[in-house]
């Protein structure tokens, strides 16, 4: 064996573990409910619990812990030891059946938008067994849902668990309706790219902004970014090199398939992509990869930024979240195959997913809304806020050849050949890339690229999960009725080309002229998580999640109450943290340039010379010009603040972040950039761009 292969998995309860620690009957019945997501049998759970425990205490494991994910976008956990105390005063190591099953953390610290009141305290969480526990930390960690005393869902585990449930039943009513008769479970499959910045630790704790804010509130652009496109794909440094491998180990041990890593646009900027899995370990793994990156990060003297824009004037970061539906008998079904013109079901879901961004372009855009992406759609390195899906130019040739009822006429296969005789012909795919749109199909899955890095996957895929269930639940409703499948498979997509054709864009995301052609269209252009978020709770899409079980009324208007207040908290923290730092650290650093360009004009004096017009006096001038503006911007930032405070619920606080803060905060920033510009090094108190960006 490899020595990959094995530390691959080493600190996981897997199939191989449960495999050889269980008893055969034990096995079976564990093992038929991750297969086919049936109801656990919950006789098993004792047996279970002991060889977890065993195993995990073989690993050096003291703790456990239920681990699960509230609406805070992170993951919680709260450790218990294994220690059970004997009456003669010795101790032995317990964990029983029920403390795997269930849980009781106190929920009244966690986010609920108003579903419970604080003296309603207690929650529960419930062993969720499709996903494998892992140690972590010496604690065995359980992933498990959440919700509170009187059922209501607090977390995003529950809600993606129904999605996933949904959107197999009305897959497999497409395919039972097409002539399937073998696929009895549809899985979504998910491969998260995950992008992140690194930079030194020591300049990290010197700034307040990326130590409380996540990202550089202040900062003059520096003499170099990434004009010079020198760092993309370009070769990894040392530091970052041992700082990746280490993270690679730590991921492959928790069984996190880490394949793909390379540098990014931006300095200092890095990806990662997993190998795909299904939708519910590939969320489970993501949330373990971001806090993994900080960690092992710290360990190399690095400080890692999941933030969507760590930096202005440079690229942002984003999560890819590359989608797609495959059968339990192994088949992709957005494999279009080798003659995707006669490929009946892949046409139709390809369909489905197209029709069901249109229908709900609101939802899509509301699962990439937050303050922190907020910096960085439709800036434009990023894909814009409106939404539209790239079919490239072979795919909507079918479609429109369906269309129009006229036959395909496929182009011939190219061939690519570089003119240089050692090196082979090769084939050239059928359409190329569009790194602008917001939400492409990539070969055999949809690539959704507005999500912002530090992201939770959860909440795009319960989002796209029953939208595109919702929109293959009337396909069935049709073809189920139907005499003639596959005229109604054209059918069906002639309709839907009908009522969605204006989400198919092939073009340039990035251009003005796309903004203008998109209002034509009539294409929602939600600029800001303000005008998304309330959406959420539409009656179209209060209907739709209600239909399908997904979540309750008093659950969606609680999510969007936790959603408004998270934008206009992280806004108010970000205003403070720059006020603080303006206050406190720029605006004496002018001082102390201006107090030596002073000393050093009146000394010249002193010695007879002219200085009135020298160099420092205009110098000072024009700092002191500077200062003055900075102070005054900042009074008024403080009166924004206190407008947003101020304002009457969480919908009109966030439109007054919208409204106010956020461009006073812009407005604010310049007058300190302009100095940071001008001051002497000496005097300036943070590390600056050019440090952070190229210091690692
Ligand atoms: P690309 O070159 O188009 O970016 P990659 O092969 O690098 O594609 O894949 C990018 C991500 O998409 C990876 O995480 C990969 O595992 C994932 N991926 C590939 N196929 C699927 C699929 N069928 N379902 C979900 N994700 C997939
Ligand atoms: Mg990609």
């Amino acid at each position: 064996m490899s020595r990959v292969t094995e530390i691959f998995g080493s600190m996981v309860f897997n199939d191989v573990v449960m495999r050889e620690r269980l008893s055969k009957e034990v096995y079976k019945s564990l093992h038929k409910t991750i297969a086919t997501r049936s109801e656990l049998d919950a006789t098993v759970a004792d047996a279970v619990a002991v060889a977890m425990r065993d195993w995990a205490i073989e690993k050096g494991a003291t703790h456990f812990t239920h681990w699960f994910q509230p609406m805070t976008g992170i993951t919680a956990e709260k450790h218990d030891s294994f220690l059970s105390p004997q009456p003669d005063g010795s101790a032995i190591m317990e964990f029983s059946g029920k403390e795997l099953i269930k849980g009781e953390p106190d929920a009244s610290s966690f986010p609920s938008g108003g579903l419970r009141a604080t003296f309603e305290a207690r929650g529960y969480t419930a062993w969720d067994p499709t996903s494998y526990a892992f140690i972590k930390d010496d604690s065995l960690c359980i992933p498990t849902v959440f919700c509170s005393y009187g059922g209501e869902v607090l977390d995003k585990k529950t809600p993606l668990l129904r999605s996933m449930d949904l959107v197999s039943e009305q897959s497999v009513r497409v395919l039972r309706a097409l002539g399937d008769t073998e696929t009895t479970r549809v899985l979504g499959t998910v491969g998260p790219e995950q992008e992140y910045f690194l930079v030194d630790k020591q300049m990290y704790r010197a700034r307040e902004d990326l130590m409380l804010c996540g990202r550089t509130l202040l900062g003059a652009k520096p003499p170099k970014g990434q004009e010079l496109e020198d760092h993309y794909f370009g070769a990894i440094k040392p530091r970052v090199m041992d700082f990746m491998r280490e993270l690679n180990e730590e991921l492959w041990k928790l069984g996190i398939y880490a394949k793909t890593e390379h540098n990014e646009v931006a300095p200092a900027q890095h990806e990662l992509a997993p190998i795909y899995t299904d939708i519910n370990t590939a969320t489970d793994h993501n949330q373990l990869t971001m806090e993994v990156m900080k960690k092992v990060a710290d360990r190399h003297g690095l400080a890692c930024l999941l933030h969507e824009k760590p930096f202005a004037g440079v690229n942002g970061s984003g999560k890819h979240v590359n989608w797609s539906l495959s059968t339990d008998t192994g088949r992709n079904l957005l494999d279009p195959g080798k003659w995707p013109e006669a490929n009946k079901p892949f046409l139709l879901f390809l369909a489905a997913v197209v029709g069901a961004v249109d229908e709900h372009q609101d939802l899509i855009r509301i699962a990439a809304a937050s303050a922190g992406n907020d910096n960085r759609l439709g800036a434009n390195e990023a894909p814009p806020a409106i939404v539209s899906v790239y079919l490239g130019s072979e795919l909507c040739g079918i479609f429109d050849s369906i269309e129009s009822g006229t036959p395909y006429c496929r182009a011939k296969a190219a061939r690519m050949t570089t003119g240089v005789g050692a090196v082979p012909e090769f084939k050239k795919d059928s359409t190329d890339r569009n790194r602008t749109s917001p939400f492409a199909f990539t070969g055999n899955k949809f690539e959704f690229r507005m999500l912002g890095s530090a992201f939770s996957i959860a909440g795009p895929n319960i989002v796209l999960n029953t939208i595109v269930a919702d929109m293959l639940g009337s396909y069935a409703d049709r073809l189920e009725k139907a005499p003639d499948k596959d005229a109604e498979v054209d059918a069906i997509i002639r309709d839907m080309l009908r009522a969605h054709r204006r989400i198919l864009f092939n073009g340039n995301n990035y251009s003005e002229e796309w903004v203008r052609e998109a209002e034509k269209r009539g294409l929602l252009n939600l600029r800001t998580s303000a005008d998304a978020i309330p959406l959420f709770v539409s009656k179209k899409n209060i209907e739709l999640f209600t239909k399908h079980g997904i979540f309750t009324e008093a659950e969606m208007r609680s999510r969007c109450e936790i959603l408004l207040e998270t934008y206009e908290k992280v806004n108010a923290i970000e205003a403070k943290t720059m006020l603080d730092m303006i206050r406190k650290y720029v605006l004496p650093a002018a001082d102390s340039c201006m107090r030596g360009l002073a000393d050093t004009a009146s000394g010249l004096e002193h010695l007879g010379i002219d200085a009135k017009k020298g160099a420092q006096a205009r110098a000072a001038k024009k700092l002191s010009a500077l200062t003055d503006a900075l102070y005054d911007e900042a009074q008024t930032l403080e009166k924004a603040l206190a407008e947003v405070e101020g304002a009457d619920g969480a919908q009109k606080k966030a439109d007054a972040v919208r409204d106010v803060l956020v461009p006073q905060m812009a407005k604010t920033r310049a007058y300190a950039d302009a100095i940071e510009a001008d001051a002497a090094a000496d005097c300036w108190p943070y590390p600056t761009y050019g440090n952070l960006l190229f210091g690692v």
